[in-house]
């Protein structure tokens, strides 16, 4: 019998996951169909409840309901509960437990992707929403040594840092980014039917010869904070490792085994490709 796993949000069209995650389970010889849950807020106990049947492993959550699915789970593990975001669901037994791998995510791309440990690091993140606060709880258990904050709207930054404590401060202006190791873009800009697809979130005139620049938006794969840091000389890593590392860590605690890494990125990557040949 097929067991089955799958995304909910609203919507869920636009989700790679089923590509990355479909790739995953048949490398590992697994009958497990993951599905797309389309799901209005309205129909969310009803989903929820659905993934306690004996042939479902658990689901992936994304937006809109990273925290509305909170309070219809049994038990929310310390990081979800913390960053106050449920994205993965995991079935024991018809026990519902939350758990968050975004940020875990982030911190494994930074170090298999880019080869950075961020412990005793700096790092400036653009943005408050809800991946910049997955990112920065993670850093900071990872012991980063500065979690600096800038967004759009200052007071929302401010709430962060303050529900976070040090070493996460906010800042109210844009500062020089040689005091940094480390920039990650965790706004929308640049995100290919954001508000802003063709701009960049911050100028890196002031950028030091060794600041990696992270863009966490991973449709375009090449963002244009991307492009102007390759353009100059910068390390770069892109949205898709985080996308695919908080992917295999739901993969292993749906399954218990690990995850097919190289196979998950080849399907994303494919599935982009597709989708970019299917726009032009
Ligand atoms: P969110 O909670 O809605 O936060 C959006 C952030 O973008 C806020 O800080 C917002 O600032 C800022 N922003 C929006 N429009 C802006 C503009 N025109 N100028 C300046 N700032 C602007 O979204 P999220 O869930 O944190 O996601 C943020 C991005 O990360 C999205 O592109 C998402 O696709 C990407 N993401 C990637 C991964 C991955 O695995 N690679 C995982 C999660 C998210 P204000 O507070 O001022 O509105």
């Amino acid at each position: 019998m097929s067991r089955h796993v799958g995304i909910i949000g609203h919507p869920v069209g636009h989700s790679l996951s089923p590509a990355f995650q479909s790739a995953a389970f048949a490398h590992c010889g697994l009958d497990v169909v993951y599905e797309r849950w389309d799901t209005p807020l309205a129909d969310l106990p009803g989903r929820v409840a659905a993934l306690r049947a004996p042939d479902v492993l658990g689901a992936n959550v994304t937006v809109p309901h990273k925290e509305a699915v909170i309070p219809l789970l049994d038990e929310v593990g310390g990081q979800a509960a913390r960053a106050g975001a449920v994205n993965t669901i995991v079935n024991r037994d018809g026990r519902l437990f939350g758990f968050n791998t975004d940020g875990p995510g982030f911190v494994a791309a930074l170090r298999q992707e880019a080869l950075v440990e961020p412990g005793g690091r700096s790092f400036l993140l653009l943005g408050a929403g809800g991946a910049a606060r997955g990112i920065a709880l993670a850093l900071i258990d990872a012991r980063a040594a500065r979690v600096d904050i800038w967004n759009r709207t200052p007071a929302r930054a401010a709430d962060l840092a303050a529900d976070l404590g040090p070493p996460a401060r906010a800042l109210a202006d844009l500062p020089a980014l040689g005091l940094y190791d480390c920039l990650v873009n965790c706004t929308t800009i640049g995100m290919r039917g954001g508000p802003a697809p063709d701009a960049a979130p911050a100028p890196l005139e002031s950028a030091g010869p060794d600041l990696l620049v992270v863009d966490i938006v991973y449709a375009p794969l090449e963002t244009p904070l991307l492009r102007e840091a390759a353009a100059r000389g910068l390390h770069t890593l892109g949205g898709l490792p985080m996308l695919i590392y908080q992917g295999a860590l739901a993969f292993e605690l749906w399954t218990g085994l690990p995850a097919p890494v190289d196979v998950m990125f080849a399907a994303a990557r494919n599935e982009l490709a597709r989708r970019e040949g299917a726009a032009r």
